[in-house]
């Protein structure tokens, strides 16, 4: 298989496709719809994981598991919840195959084995928890209870994107219960912050935070607060959804607690949940034609030494000395791998290495330890330099650090590129054709000038920023009077 990527400007959908592939972090599946995830990119979605649960931790979150099967019954008793999701439910109907007698050597459902009550695969556990919160809570005493749960779900999407948008993905969903009303909202705000923490601090990919509008909005939900991140190509990312879901489970489930006035109240819930989608989101800000880059906090393996040698002595002297400076880059927590594979020239292993985004590469032959030097590459500029041996732990902890800081900065710059205040119609359509990203325009607040809006252009209301500020102004459709701007997008 050819190494190169088709460019991006080419065609962008084509230039993911093969990056996905060719950087070996997953593939499509003999399963519609469902990808495997390859060591490698199951090693960032780890890392993904690691800094996401430590936060989730942090905020008083414990991690618990529920089943995979929603019985019918419990999967529509919150019935907004149910007829958005009824769609997209893979249903469980029988528990048994057996021989087919018309068929030799293959297998049918046993028609005797048919359930009782179908069994839904979950696309989102708000019922199965909340059936078993039930259980949990009777007084103020049992809140907040505070649960997250690392997970599959399947949702049974008709098209599909590594990563984007599988059939089945794995996530988290967090699922918390509080007294009161206000505890809700600033639950699921600040795991909304927490979400956009993580993408800026580790993934170093910008985002908006804001709510959604009633027609984006969680089915079941009283308000879904997002964070919103615009990819190379111009199209916004949903990177993560936090939704306060008012009383809505805890009517549709019973569960009451008791007040300290000795008042039967219900509870007030909330959820929230990132997935493998945000794998999709970390390539399209940062790699380029030449393959993944990857965010140093969030690389499997973020310095990649390279020896260059002509026998087996030299290799010898070389080790010695990669040996010395892998321990020191451990002690401070890099991660180091040393690729001393004599079944490729050092030529095959840079190309590899610049595919699959490893931040930076040292390259170290034996002239180079005559003179006490080193070569180092960054991933995200191409810049090669040579440095002091001496030097190299400081040398690299710092480079790590600015290539972080450096792919943010450019994908701020990018975004603030790729948006764009309009004030009519006219200048809509043109700005989404001519620069794509966000358009930042005032809408009358109403799901038909959404709709429409969506129907001329594909746009689509991406949220209402936290931070819009109160700005009367006119519908860039209608012309009925507007109070702020929201922002617009095309989306994946
Ligand atoms: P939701 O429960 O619908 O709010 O979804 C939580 C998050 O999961 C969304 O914000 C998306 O980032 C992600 N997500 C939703 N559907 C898919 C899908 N089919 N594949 C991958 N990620 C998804």
């Amino acid at each position: 298989m050819s190494k190169k990527l088709t460019k991006r400007a080419e065609d962008y959908s084509k230039w993911y496709n093969e990056l996905v592939v060719k950087a070996d972090l997953a593939e499509n599946s003999a399963v519609r719809g469902c990808m495997v995830i390859k060591p490698y990119g199951f090693a960032i979605w780890e890392k993904m994981q690691a800094e996401l649960d430590r936060m989730f931790k942090e905020t008083g979150h414990e991690n618990a598991y529920f089943p995979l099967f929603v019985p019918k019954s419990l999967f529509e008793a919150e019935e907004k919840n149910a007829e958005g999701f009824a769609k997209e439910c893979a249903v469980v109907t029988h528990y048994r195959l057996q021989n087919d007698p018309e068929n030799e050597g293959k297998l049918r459902v046993d028609p005797e084995a048919k359930l009782e009550e179908e069994l839904v695969v979950r696309p989102t556990s708000e019922a199965i928890i909340w059936n078993t919160y039930k259980g949990w809570i009777q007084s103020y005493r049992d809140l907040p209870l505070l649960i997250n749960q690392w997970a599959n779900v399947v949702r049974w999407e008709m098209r599909t994107r590594l990563f984007l948008r599988t059939a089945e993905f794995l996530w988290q969903e967090g699922h918390t219960a509080h007294a009161t009303k206000i505890e809700a909202v600033a639950e699921a705000k600040q795991m909304q912050d927490v979400y956009a923490q993580f993408a800026e601090n580790f993934m170093a990919m910008p985002v908006i935070k804001g709510v959604k509008s009633d027609s984006e909005r969680f089915a079941g939900a009283e308000d879904t607060y997002t964070i919103e991140a615009l990819m190379q190509d111009g199209k916004a990312l949903q990177a993560g959804t936090s939704h306060f879901l008012g009383q809505n489970f805890a009517k549709a489930f019973d569960v009451k607690y008791t007040s300290k006035e000795g008042k039967q109240e219900h509870v007030w819930a909330t959820s929230w949940g990132v997935s493998t989608r945000l794998i999709g989101g970390l390539i399209m800000t940062h790699s380029d034609d030449n393959g993944l880059v990857l965010p140093p906090k969030l690389a499997p393996i973020q310095v990649v030494i390279v020896p260059i040698y002509k026998n087996d002595e030299q290799l010898d002297a070389i080790t010695e000395r990669v040996n010395s400076i892998t321990k020191d880059l451990r002690k401070i927590g890099i991660s180091v791998k040393f690729d001393n594979r004599d079944t490729f020239r050092p030529g095959a292993k840079f190309a590899e290495y610049e595919l699959k985004g490893v931040p930076v590469r040292i390259a170290l032959g034996s002239r180079d330890l005559e003179n006490g030097t080193l070569e180092v590459a960054r991933r995200d500029t191409l810049e090669k330099n040579t440095i002091n041996i001496d030097e190299a732990v400081t040398y690299i902890q710092d480079l790590l650090m600015d290539i972080q800081n450096n792919l943010f900065d450019k994908a701020i710059s990018f975004r603030k590129e790729h948006t764009t205040e309009v004030n009519d119609f006219k200048e809509f359509k043109k700005a989404l054709k001519n620069t794509g990203g966000f358009i930042s325009a005032h809408w009358d607040g109403t799901e038909e000038t959404e709709d429409r809006i969506k129907e001329y252009t594909k746009a689509t209301i991406r949220c209402i920023p936290n931070d819009a500020e109160n700005e009367p102004g006119v519908c860039v459709l209608t012309g009925n009077p507007s109070t702020r701007r929201v922002l617009f997008a095309k989306a994946y």
